[in-house]
Parts: structure tokens; sequence; C-alpha cells
């Protein structure tokens, strides 16, 4: 049954000053699939200011991390980007969600497609043994505004040096050039097919599965132009390609 635990602020990283990430300790938190999301919140008289987070860390990890921006009028979010270590946190036990392997039909290829916060939960998959063992060709597609604004690069590198042969990861910036990735958005790179011809992969229904996640309007975007390309939603009840996550 779901339950509010207590959990303690044990880290912060701020990317720039409208992206950080909370890392807390919980306990008696029950184990996750990677890719879930739980709610998160602070205490307010007698009830729990919440929203719900994908998590960041992995099922082995022993704390958990999420990546959030302070909304402007946001009710929470402005409260968990002034938190600092220590700050005392709620967490919904236990942690739930379809953007995990386990939903996603096998193929030969993956696709990770992020902008923003949404690369949350393809850290969480990048992290498992799973993805690497089911999968010949993972790329990671994280699209945002400006070069500061794409998170957790470094861990991302690792992932590279390690899996050389079957590990792609595409930055994509929309309003500045950067010298290793793609300037524009990923449903226009998609269709000029820029994407598939950096990272040398077709994407075709036969050997391709796709996970988004992230901003509305890219999901909704690059779902219509994986359509053209061949592909289709992927519904428990009639399986397709596209898996997707909506934050909003
Ligand atoms: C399944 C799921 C997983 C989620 N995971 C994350 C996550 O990992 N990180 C995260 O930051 N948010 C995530 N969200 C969104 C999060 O739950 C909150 O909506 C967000 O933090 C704003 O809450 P708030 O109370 O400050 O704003 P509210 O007062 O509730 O206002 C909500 C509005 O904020 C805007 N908004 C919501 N999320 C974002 C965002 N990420 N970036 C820009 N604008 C946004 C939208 O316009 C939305 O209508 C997730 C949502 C869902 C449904």
């Amino acid at each position: 049954m779901a339950k509010w635990l207590d959990a303690k602020v044990v880290g912060r990283t701020d990317w720039n000053d409208h992206l950080f990430s909370l890392r807390f300790a919980c306990e008696d938190f029950p184990r996750f699939k990677a890719g879930q999301f739980t709610k998160v919140g602070v205490e307010q008289g007698d009830k729990v200011l919440a929203r719900p987070y994908s998590l960041v860390s992995g099922p082995d990890d022993k704390e958990i991390e999420i990546i959030a921006v302070p909304v402007e009028d946001g009710m929470l979010s402005p409260q968990l980007h002034k938190l600092q270590v220590g700050d005392p946190l709620k967490i919904m036990s236990p942690a739930t969600g379809f953007l995990v392997l386990d939903e996603v039909p096998k193929s030969r290829d993956l696709w990770l497609m992020a902008t923003g916060t949404g690369v949350g939960p393809f850290l969480s998959i990048l992290a498992t043994e799973q993805i690497w063992q089911t999968y010949e060709n993972v790329v990671l597609v994280y699209g945002a505004r400006f070069e500061h604004d794409l998170a957790y690069t470094k861990l991302i590198e690792t992932y590279a040096e390690h899996h050389p042969d079957n590990f792609h990861f595409v930055p994509i910036v929309s309003r500045e050039t950067i010298t290793n990735g793609l300037h524009g958005r990923i449903p226009t790179l998609l269709k000029t097919q820029s994407i598939q011809q950096k990272v040398g992969l077709d994407i075709h229904p036969d050997n391709s599965q796709v996970m988004l996640c992230g901003n509305p309007a890219m999901i909704e975007d690059a779902t219509q132009t994986l359509i053209e390309l061949g592909l289709s939603k992927h519904l428990r009840r009639s399986p397709g390609h596209i898996s997707l996550e909506r934050y909003w």
C-alpha cells in the first residue's frame, strides 16, 4: 500500500541557476524499477505538498536522486530548489510507472530521447545491466536550450567509454551551436535524418524501439515524425515501438 516515508537531503547539484538535482536518503524505500517515478514533497501543516518526480538513481543505488527545475509560480518546485543538505522531505513508497524496460518489446536498437529533466528516467535505465544485455545499440538523444542545460554529461560519457561499440550519445541544443552535438530540435532532426546519420543507424520498425520523455511539444512532434517513419505507439494491448511519459 502506498505510504509516505521520511527522507533527508544528503546532497544537491546545481547544474545552473535553474536546473538542480537533489540526492536524499530514505532507508526504507523499497526497490524500484529503473525508469519509475514517485511523489516527492514537503510537509505543510498536517498535509504533504507533493508532485511526481522520476528517479535518476539506479535501483542499486543506496540513495535516491531526482533532477528538477524551479517552475516559475510553481507550488512545489521552487521550494525543492531551496532545500539544503539535512532538510527533511517526504517520499511516497513504492515507486510506480511504466517507462521501464520490462514494458518495452525486444528489438535490436533502443533509442532514448529526452529533453530537459526528461533525461532522468533514462539515466536510471542506463545504470542497469539489463539495458546492456538486451540491446545491440543504445542511443541517448538529449536536447536542451543551451549546452549548460545538459546535466550529467560526465556520467553519460562514462557509458560511452564502457560501451564504445554499442552506446551513442547525441547532445542537441536549440539556442547555440556545440562542437560534438547537433543544433536544433529533436523532431526536426529526426525528420531530416540528421540524428540517424550522426549515429550511423536507421530508425525502422523492424529494429527500433523508442522511449520518449520530457517537454510535451517534443513528445508530440517526435511521435508524429516517428509514425511517419513507420513506427507506432506501444500499448500493452497493441504492441508498437514508441513508449512515452509526459511530465505535464
Ligand atoms: C510521471 C511524472 C514524472 C515527473 N518527473 C519530473 C522530473 O523528474 N523532474 C521535474 O522537474 N518534473 C517532473 N515532473 C513534473 C513535476 O511533477 C511537477 O509538475 C513540476 O515540478 C512542477 O511542480 P510545481 O508544484 O512547482 O508546479 P505546479 O504549480 O504544479 O505547476 C505545474 C506546471 O509547471 C510546468 N512544469 C511542470 N514540470 C515542468 C518541468 N519539468 N519543466 C518545466 N515546466 C514544468 C507545467 O506548465 C505545469 O503545468 C513529472 C511529472 C510527472 C507526471
